[in-house]
């Protein structure tokens, strides 16, 4: 009778079993019969459904063509940097493109400093908030919603509604990138971004220290998880050049992050210098890639940015 179970099978004595298969109409033969994993499989179809009605749709964000998010096992590896001059990267390199910046990392957004903005952002008529806007790059962040951020006591249903402001509450215009400068580490918050929006892909930013490859290893398989493309690793601070004498030095390690990235098999997007150069611009809010277009940091950055226009084809054409 039908919802029909399978009974073990013995070898031999196939006529142990005398249920006929609904579906071949013949006498069944237990784990051995071709027909065992219907059941089975509408049962695990049905168990997906339910899933997935539990969990939240992946809606878009109106206007964005693709979203990558920048993201680091760790804080203070330079995830928020190589945020801010990837985005600047992506246009140095085509200037077609339109590139937006989120900042969601709401514990600690450094957006409006890295790219010198301040100010509220104005509400259009259909009540969503103008990014601010600097370098040709639209930008939004918690630090523009509040006076300061740092002293609010965040609880989680505080922290999922303001990013839920950030993600649908914006008005963007049309983008072909929206790069999201990720809240460090692997929690409730990165989860909520990834179920909630399509991410075209993720790049994880680390030093190539063993403690901070740890968490980059957790990141990279977040994402896997919750099936977001790593399109991979960038090794940031991994060589200091004297200024004077020009010689090298690994302050962090040498190959960290290239060795993590064969590891797990995702490309390595490229290597950030430790570098005087990329810490004073960024502090004064005059990214590197704007400030000294030509140096070879910013030259660093936009390698990194086309490696990531190149994987997005690679993953998008199959
Ligand atoms: P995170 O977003 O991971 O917390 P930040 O991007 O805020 O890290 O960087 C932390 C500090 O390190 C900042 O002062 C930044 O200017 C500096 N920094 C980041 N990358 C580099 C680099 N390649 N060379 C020199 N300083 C860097």
């Amino acid at each position: 009778s039908w919802p029909w179970r399978p009974v073990p099978y013995h070898t031999g004595t196939q006529t142990e079993n005398t249920a006929a298969c609904p579906l071949l109409s013949q006498h069944c033969r237990g784990t051995a019969c071709p027909c065992l994993c219907v059941p089975e499989r509408e049962r695990l179809d049905k168990q997906k459904q339910h899933m997935a009605r539990g969990l939240p749709k992946q809606k878009p964000i109106a206007g964005v063509e693709q979203v990558i998010v920048v993201a680091s096992g760790k804080g203070g590896v330079g995830k928020s940097t190589t945020a801010v001059n990837l985005a600047l990267g992506l246009m140095a390199n085509d200037p077609h493109v339109t590139v937006g910046l989120l900042d969601a990392d709401v514990y600690g957004p450094s957006i409006p400093k890295l790219m010198n903005l301040k100010g509220n952002p104005e509400l259009t008529d259909k009540n969503l908030m103008r990014p601010l806007v600097n370098f040709g790059i639209p930008c939004m962040s918690m630090g523009f919603l509040v006076e300061d951020v740092a002293p609010i006591v965040w609880r989680g249903l505080m922290v999922m509604s303001a990013i839920e402001k950030l993600l649908r509450q914006v008005d963007w215009g049309l983008l072909d990138y929206l790069v999201v400068d990720m809240p460090p580490g692997t929690g409730d918050v990165q989860l909520s971004i990834t179920q909630n929006i399509p991410i075209a892909g993720a790049v994880i930013v680390s030093t190539p220290q063993d403690i901070a490859l740890l968490d980059a290893r957790r990141g990279a398989e977040m994402f896997r998880k919750v099936n977001v493309p790593v399109l991979g690793l960038v090794q940031n601070m991994s060589v200091f050049q004297c200024p004077n004498c020009h010689h090298q030095t690994h302050i962090f390690g040498a190959d960290g992050v290239r060795e993590l990235a064969r590891n797990l098999g995702v490309e390595m997007l490229g290597d950030i210098p430790l570098h005087l150069n990329i810490r004073e611009t960024s502090d004064q809010g005059q990214p590197v890639v704007v400030s000294s277009p030509d140096s070879p940091e910013a030259e660093a950055y936009k390698k990194v940015a086309s490696a990531v226009v190149q994987r997005l084809h690679k993953s998008s054409s199959g």
